[in-house]
């Protein structure tokens, strides 16, 4: 009997993977490390490159339907003056779908419950894994061990997988902290289902509504501003006090202990991701940082594109990851490098952040758009 294959994670990484795989009858579980499924993070913005494998899994309505589809997205100045717009309606009509809003902790739900619990394992977490010839046994904490045809590492920035095929490759720290949290507030009309960006200073917020009358949020600052929990509200409201409103209402009405911090890391893209049976998805193959807001919609694409390759090469995993790589790696490079880039931008401050405002004022919509259809189209 053909052994099935064991996906490393249950993260938007791998609970997709397994849902693609299960789709196309290939045999899967997923190990995870943690005890439950817990949510990284307070709310995530699902770009149209996501929904669009969303849809072909079946999902996307059960996905817009609990979280907040968006008609708009600003980046602003720090006086919420647009500095550029995207029109979800044009990028609906384009790509079938536009971004939605939703949280974590919803969207990992909907993706549990299209699987069988059977083949979801919680507090696996893999310490080792050794392929030979007729598949990989995959050696977990817990001292139990597996036999697998295929390995897929979708264990995160830090995988220990990634960590066993190429050691060595070590997350860069950009010095950057992001905090990130929800606040009930009932939004003005034209805050409504839309994201703001918002840059002034040297620093970037951003908020959307991601339930109705909550609104997820995040405060960028660079490193100076510190990773000190200790007054970190009053911190955050001095730092964003010169933002126009709702910034100051969303952080006055903030849960100071339920606030994340998130440390802004990626890695150098790597000219492969796997070795053999075992291959990488999402973050643990070429994690991010959050400026574009596609480090899990990468992922999904992994996870699709991983099924359909699987899908045509079932007794040549090797072959199948060679493939994944060839069709995906040139997008995850450009939403790295990009991601890279608009940081460095939207940290701008005094004279530079006066120019870079008056030329993204200037770009023309076809620059922009050109750049919505490098990320968001789908080339399988
Ligand atoms: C501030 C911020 C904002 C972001 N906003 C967005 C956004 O709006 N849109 C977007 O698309 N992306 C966003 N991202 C990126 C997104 O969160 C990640 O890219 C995404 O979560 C990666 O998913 P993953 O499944 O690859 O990894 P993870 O979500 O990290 O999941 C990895 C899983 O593997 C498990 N694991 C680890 N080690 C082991 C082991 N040894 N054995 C078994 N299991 C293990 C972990 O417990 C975890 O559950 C943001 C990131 C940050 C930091």
């Amino acid at each position: 009997m053909q052994l099935p294959g064991l996906v490393i994670g249950g993260g938007i990484a791998g609970l997709t993977a397994a849902i693609a795989l299960h789709q196309r009858g290939i045999a899967a579980t997923v190990c995870e490390a943690a005890p439950h499924i817990l949510p990284l993070g307070a709310g995530i913005w699902m770009a149209p490159n996501a929904m669009q494998v969303f849809e072909r899994l079946g999902l996307a309505t059960k996905i817009n339907a609990g979280g907040v589809p968006l008609r708009a997205i600003e980046i602003t100045d720090g006086c919420l003056r647009p500095l550029l717009r995207t029109d979800q309606a044009r990028i609906r009509q384009q790509f079938g779908h536009g971004t939605t809003a939703i949280r974590r902790a919803t969207l990992q739900q909907i993706l549990l419950a299209e699987l069988d619990p059977a083949t979801v394992r919680l507090g696996k977490a893999c310490t080792a894994l050794a392929p030979d010839a007729a598949g990989v046994t995959v050696t977990f904490a817990d001292g139990t061990a597996h036999r697998a045809a295929f390995v897929v590492g979708a264990d995160g920035i830090h995988s220990p997988v990634r960590g066993q095929l190429f050691p060595g490759v070590r997350p860069n720290g950009t010095g950057h902290l992001v905090w990130r949290g929800m606040s009930a507030v009932a939004l003005a009309p034209r805050f409504r289902r839309a994201i703001r960006e918002a840059w002034a200073g040297g620093l970037r917020f951003g908020f959307s509504e991601i339930a109705d009358g909550v609104v997820d949020w995040f405060a960028a600052v660079p490193g100076a501003f510190g990773s000190d929990r200790a007054g970190l509200l009053g911190r955050l409201q001095a730092a964003f006090a010169g933002f126009a409103e709702p910034v100051p209402a969303l952080l006055a009405a903030a849960d100071e202990p339920a606030i994340i911090r998130n440390e802004v890391v990626d890695f150098n893209p790597l000219p492969c991701w796997h070795r053999g049976r075992i291959g990488l998805i999402g973050d643990a193959a070429h994690a991010t940082t959050p400026y574009l807001g596609q480090g899990g919609c990468q992922a999904v694409e992994d996870a699709y594109a991983l099924a359909l390759c699987l899908h045509r090469h079932p007794a040549d995993p090797a072959r199948a990851f060679a493939e994944l790589l060839r069709l995906r790696r040139a997008k995850a490079r450009h939403v790295v490098r990009t991601s890279r880039l608009m940081g460095r931008i939207g940290y701008l401050s005094g004279a530079a952040a006066e120019l870079r405002d008056l030329a993204i004022r200037a770009t023309p919509r076809w620059v922009s758009e050109r750049q919505f259809r490098q990320v968001y189209g789908l080339n399988y």
